[in-house]
Parts: structure tokens; C-alpha cells; sequence
């Protein structure tokens, strides 16, 4: 028998199968050791056959099989070639997304605890030691008393060579048990509502139908009460589930709600784990024992057999592409685990994505609503301040008067605010006022951002620090300006004005372990309160005592210049203002902006989706922009900037051909440096193209940038989130 093994090695070149002489337990999933050139490798079994292409006499035996049940189950197995068709990937990197590294690479075992008893009674046991071996006679006398006791404590209290000595002699035994490294879960109990309904009607509808389901509901609407039912229902019937979240709403909250829900039966998957944790938890989603699995991204490839339902909350979020390699798009993956398993799909949002709300208007997706919060309250008050009109009035400040006004009230009322705002860091940019000169990272095209706290700058695409300059290392001008508003500076400037806690929320305050939770519960138990944050807190919090959302600048993301920036900036606005009055109704919001007339805003203050998607769907179609066509970006990258430009030439020139084979089916076809020009010292160049979906012009794209360049990468995105 031959298996057809992937090897563990990232490389185009080795992008293929190899042959091997499988041994008699090898199975197809295993993961096993083989032979490659003059050293021994990691190797994946895709496939067993009797017969070969290859030259018999030259194929090499497997080494070994590194398990006994394989990791890559059937279906994962073939999620994988379908990443790999849909999305340009390599069957190892597709690999490398569906088995997290430390199971792939054993980087973390099982642990387990161990423990000893006697066997035999004292006196024989004295018979059999002697009189003269006092401290292995200790150790028994203490053993026969306590009847068991813990390896390690026993060894650390007497000698471990004692306990080893008596364990040798058959007198005492040592047995293990596996000891679950468990991530920090609240074991809160949260009470199970009773439907509305509404949330009944959307329950009967989804559960048990195979069709993938939009459900539109306000924040607060009771949609994720709505997914666990359903959830409940397949786990009744023997089945699991996934319920995939953004990582930054993966609170504490959401977590005790389902753990109080199903008992034991959750599993956790996000990027705070440790290894050891990750690969518990996996391991019991493996095994069966977890059946419902509540994660980022990434959990849509966990290996549950027997979906009974997949959950897709947020759908809108720009997270579920992820944006790092190997790049996918998780509501492809669902859909396509989905119909494996004649399963429900459920996307969930108060504002779909344009591309998904299109789909339910066109069919294709079945539209369940859920219009009003729970007990009918109301949406809180969303106030459009005109920056403008308050800098001729002569407020320099970042804060209008309004915002202020209301800050003060929400904390007379001993209640808490969060306060938004899309950087972190202290200030965005540093700039000389005599020459010009903008600090930026050697290593990339980007500004650097200037962070107070340990007094220096940072690429945040990189991470590389900076010494902060009190001069300009061009002129040596010390006229230094700080450029707009982050995280940190509010903070600043807030502790100035009110004398209340202040708490932080952002990608640096959080880089701790459970470094969200502990401000999150913090901010909770403290009133009144401010909470500063990014995007981080848009989502999932269900805080009763917000009653005041402050939107700093929310033009931030409007003027990000790319098809997505009126959807994204209507989102995070419904979003935010959403984790305000939501016990009470008694909620408001101050949105600053220097566009105040803009429709986004117009109809996100009314919460007006349908007429926001009415304006938007008809400028994307007139544009012809997705969902009206497909974007594909060609991203070649290389530390030389002449092999990165003499590989986007020769790529130029093939797409020239795909473009004169399908003419005015392709909209727009250009190569140029990709807008941040060098990331970790590497030159970066692209191809843009625009043209009417169809799978026959994607692998035509496809086709021609599968080739191999020395010293280039060459990656190929298909509707990117954001270009970079
Ligand atoms: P969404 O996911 O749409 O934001 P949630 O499911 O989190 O909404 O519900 C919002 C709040 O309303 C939560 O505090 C939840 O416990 C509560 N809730 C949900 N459904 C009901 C119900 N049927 N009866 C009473 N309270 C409910
Ligand atoms: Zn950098
Ligand atoms: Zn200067």
C-alpha cells in the first residue's frame, strides 16, 4: 500500500504529494514521519493506494505513524482541498489552519497528575524492605496511613529516589490521570429566558432546516438567547455546534452564558490561550467531549463531527477575513461545512454586511427579523455634533460642549460612559512643523505612533519601538507637533476634567493574559465610570449602567478611502451606540463629526438599515463595486524591490491577455506599489483587478500566479477588507 503524503514544509516548489510505502496501521489523517532528502520530516496522510506514478524501487517506507487515531478526520480533511480551490492556498498551509500548532507539532502534550498508594499492608511491606532503609520505611508507614498521596508532594516531602526504590519493589504504585489545563471560565449561572414570539417564530424557522438563514436584529434583540436555543435543540438530538464570534466580543459575558447553558460541554477557542490550554481544549472537541465550540475565526475549522448547527455572529465583522496568510473567508468555510452536514447556517447581525443583506433580498439567504430590543426599549438617542461649527465657536478642544454636558450628567447620576475612539496610543503621528519631516518605521511604509506611557514610538504593523525625539532628527527643529487623538491622550485629558475612575480598553492595555476580562470586570463593578476604548468594546458588552456612548471621531473610518468605509462606518456606529441604555432605555449618544450631513450618519442616527442599504447597494452597483463584482488583488512582495517589480511586470503582462480574453467582463486591471510600500523590510507591489463575478476569471487569476519565483512571495486575495 502507498500513501500519498503532504509534507509539513511551507514552500511552492514542495507544494505537491510524495509517495511512501505506508505501514500497516497507516491510515488516511495521520499525521506520520518521513524520510526527506537527508533528513527526517513531519508529513501529513492524504491518501492510500495500491498503485504509484512513481518509481517503486525509489520509494521509501513511512518511519513511523505519530498516532493512532488520525488527527485530520474526513471531513476536515476535505474542508482543506476546498480551501485550497476556493482560495488559492496550499494544501500544507490549508493544513496548518485546521490543526493548531501545538497539536500538529506535539508542542504541548497531555499533562497529567500522578499519584501513589500502597499495594501491600506494612508489616509485609517492612518484611520485604529491611530494617535498615529508614526513609523508604518512612514513606511506606506515611502512605499506609494516608492511603494515597500526590507524586510530587510525596517525593518533595521524603526523596524522590525512596519513592522510585519502592515503586521498583512493587510496593507501592504510581498511576497517572490527565489533568485538564482548562482556560479561566466564570461559572456565573445565567438565567434561561422564556422566547418571545418573535424569537420563538425565528426558532422554528432556523432549527432543523438546511438553509442559511440572515437573522436582522437590533442590538439587544435577544439573537443570541435565539442562537442557544437552537443550539440546545441539536445537542438534543445528539448533534454539536459552532458559534463563531469576533475575538473581541468573545467577553466573559458570552462566555458564563453558555457555560451556564451547557455544562461541560463548551469549548473555547481564541487567541488568549496558552498552548497547554489550547490544546486541552482542543483535544476535547476531538474527542467528543466538548460539543459545542464558541470561538474566533479560527474555530469554523474545529474538529466537531456531526454539526447540528453553525453560528455566525457579527457577521458583518471584517475579522471573519482574516487578513494575515493563509487568507480565507470564514462564511465559505461555514457554507461549505454547513452543507457536509445538511446543517442550518445562521448569520447574525443588527447591520449585515451589504454582500449578505443583498443575497436575502436576492433569496439566496432565508431572512429571519428580530426589530425590537426585548421588553421594547428603546434604542438610545443618537446626537450629531458638528465639529466644525464648534471650532468657529471657538472650542479647540477634541470634546464639543455636548459631550461634556453630557459626561457630567451620566456621572451625576452615578451611571458609566464609554468613550470611542479608533486609535490607540497617545497620538497618530509625529511631524516637524519647520521641514515637514513625519517619524516612520525603517521597516515599513507607515507612520509611527508616539505612546506616552513608555515614552516611545511604535509601528504598529510591525511592532518595532522607537527612541521618542524631543527633536527632528532633519532639521533639528524641537518644534515637535503630535499629531490627532489616541486612547491614551483621552485618558489623559479626562482624568483632568472628572474626578471618577477612568479604565483603558485597547490592543495595548489587553496584551496581558486576561488582560480584557480583568478591566471589563473592573468597569463593571466600578460606578460611576468611564470607559475609554477602540473597536474592542463596539461589541457583546451588555453593561445595564452605560447610559452615555461617546463617539470621538467617528470620520476616522469613513475616510479610509475604500468601497467598505460608508458600510463600516454605519456599522460601527450602530454598534457602539448600541451598549448604551440597554437595561433602561434611558440611553444617549454624542457622535462628533466634521461631516455631519454625510447619510451615513443620517440614517444611522434613525437606526435606518434598510434605507442606508437602499442608498449604498445603488452606488455599489453604478460603481461596480462587490457585490456587483469581484475584487482580486495580487500581492507580490520581496526584500528586493527589482525582483518584487520584475515579478508584478511578468504578472502584468498575463493578466493583460486574461483581460483581453474576457473584455469588458473585466473592469479595471492596473499594477502598482501596494499604498503601505514596505512591510518588515519587505518591498511590496500589486495587482488590482475588478470584473463581474465569475469562477472562470478567478482561476484564470489563479492559474497565472501559480508559479514559483525565487525570493518573491506572490499571494493572491479576493475581496480584501482592506488593502494594505
Ligand atoms: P443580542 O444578541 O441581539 O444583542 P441578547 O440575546 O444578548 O441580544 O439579549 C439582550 C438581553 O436581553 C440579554 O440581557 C438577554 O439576557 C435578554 N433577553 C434575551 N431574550 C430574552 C427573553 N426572551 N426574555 C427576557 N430577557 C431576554
Ligand atoms: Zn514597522
Ligand atoms: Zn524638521
Amino acid at each position: 500500500m502507498y500513501a500519498q503524503v503532504i509534507v509539513d514544509i511551507s514552500n511552492d516548489a514542495l507544494d505537491r504529494v510524495f509517495d511512501y510505502i505506508a505501514l500497516p496501521d497507516t491510515e488516511v489523517g495521520m499525521r506520520v514521519r518521513v524520510p526527506f532528502a537527508n533528513r527526517t520530516i513531519l508529513g501529513y496522510v492524504i491518501k492510500l493506494s495500491e498503485t504509484t506514478d512513481f518509481d517503486e524501487t525509489k520509494i521509501k517506507p513511512i518511519i513511523k505513524n505519530l498516532e493512532s487515531v488520525p488527527k485530520l478526520k474526513p471531513e476536515i480533511l476535505e474542508v482543506c482541498r476546498f480551501l485550497c480551490g476556493r482560495f488559492f492556498l496550499r494544501l500544507s498551509d490549508a493544513i496548518k489552519l485546521v490543526l493548531p500548532s501545538c497539536v500538529r507539532l506535539d508542542k504541548s502534550k497531555e499533562q497529567y497528575s500522578s499519584y501513589v498508594r500502597p499495594l501491600l499492608d506494612i508489616d509485609t511491606a517492612i518484611n520485604i524492605i529491611g530494617k535498615r532503609a529508614k526513609s523508604q520505611l518512612s514513606v511506606v508507614a506515611f502512605l499506609c496511613e494516608q492511603g494515597e498521596s500526590d507524586y510530587t508532594k510525596l517525593c518533595e516531602m521524603f526523596s524522590r529516589s525512596s519513592v522510585n526504590a519502592l515503586i521498583d519493589k512493587g510496593i507501592i504504585e504510581r498511576t497517572y490521570t490527565r489533568k485538564l489545563r482548562s482556560p479561566e471560565s466564570s461559572e456565573a449561572s445565567v438565567e434561561k429566558n422564556v422566547l418571545t414570539d418573535l424569537q420563538q417564530k425565528a426558532v422554528d424557522t432556523i432549527a432543523n432546516n438546511d438553509d442559511i438563514f440572515l437573522l436582522k436584529g437590533v442590538t439587544g434583540s435577544g439573537k443570541t438567547e435565539v442562537y442557544m436555543t437552537i443550539i440546545e435543540k441539536a445537542l438534543l438530538q445528539g448533534k454539536t455546534a459552532i458559534m463563531l464570534v469576533p475575538e473581541i466580543s468573545l467577553t466573559p459575558q458570552m462566555m458564563s452564558r453558555f457555560n451556564s447553558r451547557f455544562p461541560s460541554l463548551v469549548a473555547v477557542l481564541h487567541s488568549g490561550l496558552s498552548e497547554g490550554e489550547r490544546y486541552d481544549e482542543w483535544d476535547r472537541i476531538f474527542t467528543g467531549q466538548a460539543r459545542v465550540v464558541l470561538g474566533a475565526r479560527s474555530a469554523i475549522f474545529a474538529p466537531v463531527e456531526n454539526l447540528g448547527v453553525i453560528v455566525i455572529d457579527e457577521e458583518h465583522d471584517s475579522s471573519y477575513t482574516s487578513e494575515t496568510n493563509p487568507r480565507y473567508f470564514t462564511h465559505d468555510v461555514a457554507q461549505f461545512r454547513a452543507r457536509y452536514n445538511h446543517c442550518p447556517l445562521i448569520l447574525g447581525s443588527a447591520t449585515p454586511s451589504i454582500e449578505s443583506y443583498k443575497k436575502a433580498m436576492d433569496g439566496v439567504y432565508k431572512l429571519v427579523e428580530l426589530p425590537e430590543r426585548i421588553n421594547n426599549i428603546a434604542m438610545p438617542k443618537i446626537e450629531i455634533v458638528d465639529m466644525l461649527s464648534e471650532l468657529m465657536e471657538g472650542n479647540t478642544s477634541p470634546y464639543s460642549k455636548k459631550l461634556i454636558a453630557k459626561l457630567d450628567e451620566c456621572i451625576a447620576n452615578k451611571k458609566q460612559a464609554i468613550l470611542f475612539i479608533n486609535r490607540r496610543g497617545f497620538a497618530s503621528f509625529v511631524l516637524c512643523r519647520e521641514c515637514g519631516y513625519r517619524a516612520k518605521c525603517d521597516d515599513c511604509e507607515v507612520s509611527l505612533v508616539y505612546h506616552k506611557e513608555d515614552n516611545e514610538l511604535k509601528c504598529h504593523f510591525c511592532g518595532k519601538r522607537y527612541r521618542a525625539l524631543t527633536n527632528c532628527p532633519n532639521c533639528h527643529s524641537t518644534n515637535i507637533k503630535y499629531g490627532a487623538l489616541g486612547t491614551e491622550r483621552v485618558c489623559e485629558d479626562l482624568k483632568k476634567m472628572f474626578n471618577v475612575s477612568i479604565f483603558r480598553m485597547d490592543n495595548d492595555t489587553t496584551r496581558v493574559k486576561n488582560g480584557h476580562k480583568h478591566i471589563l470586570e473592573q468597569f463593571a463593578n466600578t460606578t460611576p465610570s468611564i470607559l475609554v476604548g477602540t473597536q474592542m468594546i463596539a461589541k457583546g458588552h451588555d453593561y445595564p449602567n452605560v447610559a452615555f456612548v461617546g463617539i470621538l471621531d467617528a470620520d476616522v473610518s469613513l475616510y479610509n478611502s475604500d468601497y467598505k468605509s460608508n458600510e463600516r462606518t454605519f456599522q460601527l456606529v450602530t454598534q457602539v451606540s448600541g451598549r448604551a441604555g440597554r437595561k433602561n432605555g434611558d440611553g444617549s449618544v454624542v457622535l462628533q463629526t466634521y461631516a455631519p450631513k454625510h447619510y451615513v450618519y443620517r440614517f444611522a442616527k434613525n437606526y435606518d438599515y434598510n434605507s442606508f442599504y437602499e442608498k449604498e447597494i445603488n452606488l455599489r452597483e453604478t460603481t461596480k463595486f462587490p457585490p456587483f463584482s469581484t475584487i482580486l488583488r495580487i500581492l507580490i512582495s520581496s526584500v528586493s524591490d527589482n525582483r518584487a517589480k520584475e515579478v508584478t511586470k511578468l504578472l502584468y503582462d498575463k493578466a493583460q491577455t486574461i483581460k483581453e480574453k474576457y473584455g469588458k467582463d473585466i473592469f479595471f486591471l492596473q499594477a502598482m506599489p501596494a499604498p503601505v510600500k514596505r512591510i518588515q523590510t519587505k518591498y511590496r507591489y500589486q495587482i488590482l483587478t475588478r470584473y463581474s463575478p465569475c469562477d472562470k476569471i478567478t482561476s484564470d487569476f489563479f492559474s497565472i500566479c501559480d508559479i514559483i519565483e525565487k525570493d518573491v512571495s506572490i499571494f493572491v486575495e479576493i475581496n480584501p477588507n482592506n488593502l494594505r
